[in-house]
């Protein structure tokens, strides 16, 4: 059995995991933990609010992080200090605070991330890869629910990167001469234009718009539900064992 700790397990996603995790027969949630419910007990879960103390109780092999920017950064630090391994939906880190991270992690434990658990949304940002090496022009819309924390939404960043690394040339932003409202031409990020929408009732959706002479191309995901999420997070906790050091992107675990 692989005995996990879920941080955020009172959240959207969190509780998501609990249910997804103890429907399998080869994992178990033992830990739960989130600031804002302490003593409750969710799904069987019994939430705590010190991940130190739950990890020394109960020897979780795997943590899996749903929480915020603010507070993911500690959690990873006290997992891979006790040599839990980790698995990371939470997005909004920078790059380099995630190689610190694994960087003080003892030698075997694996800092396992990935902007998109939805193995949808990973075939999107390999279609929008090789997309790219033939349409250079391209701009992002992501459509996320109104209680998203960070924007862009991690998704967008990773597929702007892969953008950046594909294309053969940056084409000149077309900006525009008079910009009546502030942001209407969205944010840059690689290069790449994007444009975050929150509203109620969105889940994570995610279009890329390629243009050319005469001609568009769009690649679009929609993730209806949390349960999207699901394969890809039990898939991470049964191969994060395998691999150490800092490992990014569910492609990294998917076959070619
Ligand atoms: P959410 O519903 O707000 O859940 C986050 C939970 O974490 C809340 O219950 C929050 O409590 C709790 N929390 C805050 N600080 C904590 C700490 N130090 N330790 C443990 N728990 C803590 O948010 P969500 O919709 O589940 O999303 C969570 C994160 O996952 C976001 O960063 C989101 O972008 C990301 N996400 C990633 C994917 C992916 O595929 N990678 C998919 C969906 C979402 P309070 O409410 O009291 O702060």
């Amino acid at each position: 059995m692989i005995r996990v700790a879920v941080t955020g397990a009172a959240g959207r996603m969190g509780s998501e995991v609990i249910r997804a995790v103890n429907a399998e027969p080869d994992m178990e949630v033992v830990v739960g933990v989130d600031p804002a419910h302490p003593g409750e007990t969710l799904q069987g879960v019994v939430v705590s609010t010190d991940l130190s103390s739950a990890i020394e109780r109960e020897h979780p092999d795997v943590m899996v992080d749903f929480t915020r920017p603010d507070a993911v950064e500690t959690n990873v630090r006290t997992a891979l200090a006790a040599g839990v391994h980790c698995v990371v939906g939470t997005t909004g880190i920078p790059l380099e605070t995630l190689q610190q991270l694994a960087q003080g992690a003892p030698g075997q434990t694996c800092l396992f991330v990935a902007p998109n658990f939805a193995i949808g949304a990973v075939l999107m940002m390999r279609f929008a890869a090789q997309a790219a090496r033939f349409l250079p022009h391209v701009e992002i819309i992501e459509l996320h629910h109104d209680r998203k924390a960070d924007a862009p939404s991690g998704t967008a960043l990773r597929t702007a990167a892969l953008i950046a690394e594909n294309r053969p040339y940056v084409p000149e932003a077309p900006g525009c001469e008079t910009e009546i409202a502030s942001g209407a031409r969205g944010a840059l990020a690689e290069g790449v234009s994007v444009h975050s929408v929150r509203l109620p009732g969105l889940v994570a959706h995610q279009e890329v718009i390629f243009g050319g002479e005469g001609q568009t191309l769009t690649i679009r995901h929609d993730s209806i539900d949390r349960t999207s999420f699901m394969p890809g997070v039990l898939l991470a906790i049964r191969e994060v064992g395998k691999h150490s050091g800092l490992v990014v992107g569910l492609e990294r675990l998917m076959p070619e």
